[in-house]
Formats: C-alpha cells, sequence, structure tokens
C-alpha cells in the first residue's frame, strides 16, 4: 500500500489472506470445500486453473485511516503487491470461478461430471457429501 491509486482505495488488499488448496478431485474433495464454505466469511476461488480459499479477515496492523501502521517494516508479501494490477484497479484480477456458498461447488460439480453431489440439504443443513445417481 502506498501509491496514489491506494489514496483512493479503503485498503482492499489489507482485508483478506487467500491460501492455496489442492485442486478437488473425488466427491470428498468437494464435500470438503462445502464444508468450508459453511463457515462465516469464507470463500474458494479458482484463478488460472489454481484453487484458492479465501479468508475475509482485516489484518491487525491496518490503521483506522486505511494506512499501514507498520509500513517500513511491513511483510515481503505485502511490498510485492502492484497497486496497477490488484483488487481495487481490477486489471488482471479475475476469477474463473468464485463459491461463497456450497450449493454452489455441487452445481458446480453437476455441470462438470453429469452426477449429482449433495453436501447439504438445499434446507441448509449440513451432511456427509455423497453422490447421488443421475437423474
Ligand atoms: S487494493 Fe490496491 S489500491 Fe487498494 S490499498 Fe491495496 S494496493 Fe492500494
Ligand atoms: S502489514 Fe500493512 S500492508 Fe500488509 S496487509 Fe497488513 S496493513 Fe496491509
Amino acid at each position: 500500500m502506498g501509491s496514489i491509486l491506494c489514496e483512493h482505495c479503503a485498503a482492499a488488499c489489507c482485508r483478506y489472506i487467500a491460501l492455496p488448496i489442492d485442486k478437488p478431485v473425488k466427491p470428498r474433495d468437494y464435500g470438503d470445500i462445502c464444508w468450508y464454505l459453511m463457515h462465516k466469511d469464507i470463500s474458494v476461488f479458482v484463478e488460472e486453473g489454481d484453487w484458492y480459499i479465501q479468508f475475509q479477515t482485516t489484518c491487525k496492523n491496518l490503521g483506522p485511516d486505511n494506512r499501514c501502521m507498520i509500513y517500513e517494516q511491513r511483510p515481503e508479501i505485502c511490498r510485492e503487491y502492484e497497486p496497477g494490477s490488484c483488487d481495487y484497479a481490477g486489471g488482471g484480477y479475475g476469477y474463473d470461478q468464485l463459491f461463497t456458498h456450497p450449493t454452489q461447488v455441487e452445481d458446480y460439480y453437476e455441470k462438470k461430471t453429469g452426477k449429482k453431489l449433495r453436501a447439504v440439504d438445499r434446507n441448509g443443513s449440513p451432511r456427509r457429501a455423497r453422490v447421488l445417481k443421475s437423474s
């Protein structure tokens, strides 16, 4: 954070962390992703074929003025982040897929395999992920 662009942004890049996860293969893998999405402020996205889990959580070093309070000592990952292609600028930043609810994963699985996956019942209660016979 620190460019002129950042002056106009509410520090979007300091309000989440995203970590790579294994690409799901088996129904159980998809069931696990559904389980991640049963938690508050979690999303899963796919970018250039790679899968990530994202935690919407604000960095403790972000000040009330949306400025980094440890700017001179900020971590390497923050230094590498380029304002020109960041969340706020939107340049080159886009998801192939974004999942925020388990039913989106079920729908994705069905479209991909032609089989139904049920990790939640459609009334909202979680249950063990299983593949249903195609109807
Ligand atoms: S999202 Fe971009 S513009 Fe906003 S603070 Fe981060 S680097 Fe700056
Ligand atoms: S250390 Fe500073 S620049 Fe890095 S995420 Fe936290 S507030 Fe943002």
